[in-house]
Formats: C-alpha cells, sequence, structure tokens
C-alpha cells in the first residue's frame, strides 16, 4: 500500500510512502512484509483506474472525486521501477579464464527508489465497447513516484564477473567509434561513447549469454557493472535471483572451459542485429552477407548463428522491401537516423534503464567489445598465450581459425 506524500511544485516527482514492516537503516527501508490494498479497475480488463490530477493519488473505477475534491481522470499507468544495484564479493573470486571469475559466495543488492509513471487519459467508447486513449500532451502525466525512504533488499548469492578495463581502454580509443555514435541524436541528445556505455552495453552482452547458455530466463538473472575507481578496475557482474545461486554460474563456468565458441557464439547473438543488417546497403545476396559475418568474426560458413542471422537479415529486407512504398521508412537500428540498438539486438526487457535504452547502450559498441575479444597472432604469440594460461591454470585462449602456413592464427580470448 503506497500513500502519497507530497506533489513537487514542478509536478515532477511525487513522494510516495511504502506501507511495510522492516527495519529503516541509513535512510533505507528493508521490508519484511509489504502490505497491498486491491483497486477496482474497469470490467473489460484493461486496467483502467482513477486518478487525481490535483495530488496525483490513484483511486478505484468506481469513484468520481478524490478527497482532496478534484475530479478524478480515468487513466492507464504505465511504470517502469526506478533500481539500482550493487554488489559484493563474499569470498575471493576464482579465475576462470582471463577476464572471467566465477563468485561462489556474493551479496546481490536491488536498491528500488520508486518508478517513473505515465499516466496516460483514455475515454470509453461505447461503440467499440473498450477504452481508447486520448491523444496530446494534455492528456498524459509524466512523473517519477520516488518512495520516502528507498527500498532495498539483498540475497546471497553466485555470479560470474567480467573484468574488463583492458577492453574498455581499447573501445574508448576509437575514434572513428566514437565519432559514429556521437552523431547519434536521440530525442535533442547526442550519445556520448564513454566508460557507462561500454560497461552498460557489455552488461546486456553478458546478462543475455550467460542466459542463454545455461538455459534460463533473462529475468532470473541480475546485472551491475562498477564504473573504474582509484581502488578498482572497471567490472561487470550478473548474479542469481536465487538465495544461494542455483547451479547457473557453475554451468556457464562450465560452457566457458569446455566450449568456449559457445559463450562466445552468444555474446555475438546480441550484436548481430538482422534489422541493422537488413538496412546495410553493402550487401546484394545471402552469399555475400554470410561471407562478411564469417571473415568478420571468424566464424564457419556454416556455423550456425551465421546461417541464423542471415536468414532472419534476408527476410527482414524483403519485408522492408514491401513497405518501402508506404512513405520514406525510418531505419530502425542502423545509425545514424536508427538508435544504433534495437530490441532485436542489445535492447533487453530487464534493463535498469528500459526507456532510455536507446541513449545507454549502443549495438556498435558491442560490435566493438567483441571485436577486442578475438586477435590475430603468429604462432609463437599464440603458443606463448596458450602456456601463459597453463602456468596460471587458468583455461586457454581458444584458436578459432589457423592458417599454419601463413602462420596466422585467430585467437579468441575471453
Ligand atoms: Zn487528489
Ligand atoms: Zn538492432
Ligand atoms: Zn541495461
Amino acid at each position: 500500500m503506497i500513500d502519497i506524500e507530497q506533489v513537487s511544485n514542478d509536478q515532477q516527482t511525487v513522494t510516495i510512502r511504502l506501507q511495510a514492516e522492516g527495519v529503516t537503516r541509513g535512510g533505507v527501508k528493508f521490508p519484511k512484509k509489504v502490505y497491498v490494498k486491491p483497486l477496482w479497475s474497469d470490467e473489460q480488463g484493461q486496467q483502467i483506474i482513477n486518478f487525481c490530477p490535483g495530488c496525483y493519488a490513484i483511486h478505484n473505477i468506481s469513484r468520481s472525486q478524490c478527497h482532496c475534491q478534484v475530479n478524478l481522470h480515468k487513466v492507464k499507468l504505465y511504470a517502469d521501477p526506478i533500481v539500482e544495484r550493487s554488489y559484493q564479493a563474499l569470498v575471493a573470486p576464482r579465475t576462470i579464464t582471463q577476464s572471467f571469475e566465477i563468485i561462489e559466495r556474493m551479496k546481490g543488492t536491488t536498491t528500488v527508489r520508486g518508478s517513473s509513471v505515465q499516466a496516460k487519459r483514455v475515454i470509453f467508447e461505447q461503440q467499440r465497447g473498450y477504452h481508447i486513449l486520448l491523444q496530446g500532451q494534455n492528456n498524459q502525466f509524466v512523473f517519477d513516484a520516488l518512495y520516502d525512504a528507498p527500498v532495498q533488499y539483498s540475497i546471497p548469492t553466485k555470479g560470474i564477473a567480467w573484468k574488463l578495463a583492458e577492453v574498455v581502454r581499447q573501445v574508448l580509443q576509437d575514434n572513428n567509434l566514437c565519432q559514429r555514435v556521437g552523431n547519434i541524436v536521440v530525442e535533442g541528445h547526442h550519445k556520448e561513447l564513454n566508460e557507462e556505455l561500454v560497461l552498460h552495453t557489455a552488461s546486456h552482452l553478458l546478462h543475455r549469454a550467460i542466459a542463454a547458455v545455461s538455459g534460463v530466463n533473462e529475468q532470473e538473472l541480475e546485472y551491475w557493472f562498477n564504473l573504474t575507481t582509484p581502488d578498482t578496475p572497471s567490472e561487470i557482474v550478473v548474479w542469481e535471483r536465487y538465495e544461494g545461486g542455483a547451479g547457473i554460474s557453475e554451468v556457464f563456468e562450465n560452457v566457458l572451459r569446455n566450449n568456449p565458441v559457445k559463450v562466445y557464439r552468444e555474446l555475438l547473438a546480441s550484436v548481430l542485429c538482422p534489422v541493422d543488417l537488413a538496412e546495410n546497403p553493402n550487401w546484394i545476396s545471402a552469399d555475400d552477407l554470410s561471407s562478411e559475418l564469417t571473415q568478420r568474426w571468424c566464424l564457419s560458413p556454416n556455423d550456425e548463428l551465421v546461417v541464423r542471422v542471415v536468414q532472419e537479415a534476408a527476410a527482414e529486407r524483403q519485408l522492408q522491401s514491401q513497405q518501402q512504398n508506404e512513405e520514406d521508412r525510418n531505419m530502425m537500428c542502423r545509425p545514424p537516423q536508427g538508435h544504433d540498438g534495437c530490441p532485436a539486438c542489445i535492447h533487453t526487457t530487464y534493463c535498469t534503464q528500459r526507456d532510455d535504452q536507446d541513449l545507454n547502450v549502443s549495438r556498435l559498441v558491442g560490435e566493438s567489445i567483441l571485436s577486442c575479444l578475438v586477435r590475430r597472432l603468429s604462432r609463437e604469440e599464440a603458443e606463448a598465450l596458450i602456456n601463459e594460461a597453463m602456468t596460471q591454470h587458468i583455461a586457454p585462449p581458444h584458436i578459432l581459425n589457423a592458417a599454419p602456413v601463413q602462420g596466422e592464427f585467430d585467437v579468441l580470448i575471453l
């Protein structure tokens, strides 16, 4: 149950109080038990409720006036939690490969500050028998509903850490990438290539890859990243939403050791976007695209990911060409018109900034991160890396392609 405390003067935020049992420490609430109050909505199942434009309180559908004497509006509410996370290793992480570690005991903490809310006015259409949204700015209320004290919960669990200091350094040095990302404008804001963009993008890559590799829903995992500080290099951690862990991290470790190409393929799957590829004018036949992807990512033409992506991109292009005549079609993913990422690639439903992903993650950056993981080396260099891994007792780099005659090896370094 939520009590409205106060609406700010600019109507941008409303302070709310969660009715819960639990302790409050350091201005943060740790709820043990939360009280809920049922709210009656419409009979059509559209979840329409009554909303007070004065004090932002919400009421049953049957009520017509707020206790503050203002007439109520019928609205549909869209709420996205405003979430921050943090994590703490409780034992020393164990190294798996050069950049991956497993944390066998850790604490994952989620802090919910409130929700960003849109209340959109609706009107009941007698003839159609359901509510429709009223258009126009006056008919929507956009605000943040923030708890008076943020709500926090922690679980002891297991997770996978990805050390990315070196990758971040390399990606940020790429001036061409910096320019391409900087040219993308999202609702008046220029996208900016910085450490946060790299780490947030990498978090999505890892979050989805762990889910795919271990066969669980993304919802069962949480991610967070730490920017570089004087004491700690940048890293990402993805942890299990199960107390004590449910074996997901171990499955991932196992695959990382025994089938690293599978991990590479799943990381790449968030970056090779069928929509972006369909919008790319640089290929004509599916064979062209296949050989381009094969070369660029050092995979075989029969690789399951390459085959799937080529098929999807060809189908998507067909679809786009059919729609081409309906006025000038806008690019969906490909910059500069597209926002460099879409739900078919780097965006996820479980993002901590779900509605702002256009600015906060980048498919191009994802590509650049993946490029850092594959290096073309001479035989001596490749052997030296493998020997080094042996002496450190970590899983060795994997050779994706070997051309022994030329003395060239494409090595996957995870
Ligand atoms: Zn009111
Ligand atoms: Zn995309
Ligand atoms: Zn995200």
